[in-house]
């Protein structure tokens, strides 16, 4: 089932090419720590088949976004912010600045937020 693209970064984690801190995996998504974290807890959560961003999300593709976000809880409890909070952010296109085009989920954690979480725009919630 898995469709691999060879020039991209995150299709050679799932493959093993290259090193990183996985801490979870299914038959469907990966997750793993973000090499250069926001937040005190930041992970990414993608798809094991290379899919480039949600636009290209199509009706075939139902259980898998299901998957990813069923790992968000999980890897949740597994960095201990499950009951403090976190939030999911899947960065799509230009305006976004997503910078891997294989679909990732950010889940951050472990700190205060803001919100809402546009420049110039925070306000937090105190
Ligand atoms: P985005 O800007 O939404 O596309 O996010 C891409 C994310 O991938 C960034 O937060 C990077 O720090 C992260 N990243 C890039 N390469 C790696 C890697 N080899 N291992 C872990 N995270 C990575």
């Amino acid at each position: 089932m898995t469709h691999s693209d060879p020039n991209c970064i995150f299709c050679k984690i799932v493959e093993g090419e290259i090193p990183a801190d996985i801490v979870y995996r299914d038959e469907h998504v990966l997750a793993f720590r973000d090499i250069n974290p926001v937040a005190p807890e930041h992970f990414l959560i993608i798809p094991l088949r290379h899919i480039a961003s949600l636009n290209e999300l199509d009706s075939s593709d139902t259980v898998v976004a299901g998957r990813i976000l069923q790992a968000a809880p999980v890897v949740a409890r597994k960095a201990g912010i499950s009951g403090s909070g976190y939030r999911l952010v899947f960065n799509t296109g230009p305006d976004s600045l997503q910078s891997v085009f294989h679909i990732h989920g950010h889940l951050t954690g472990g700190e205060r937020m803001g919100w809402p979480p546009f420049p110039g725009k925070a306000v937090g919630h105190g």
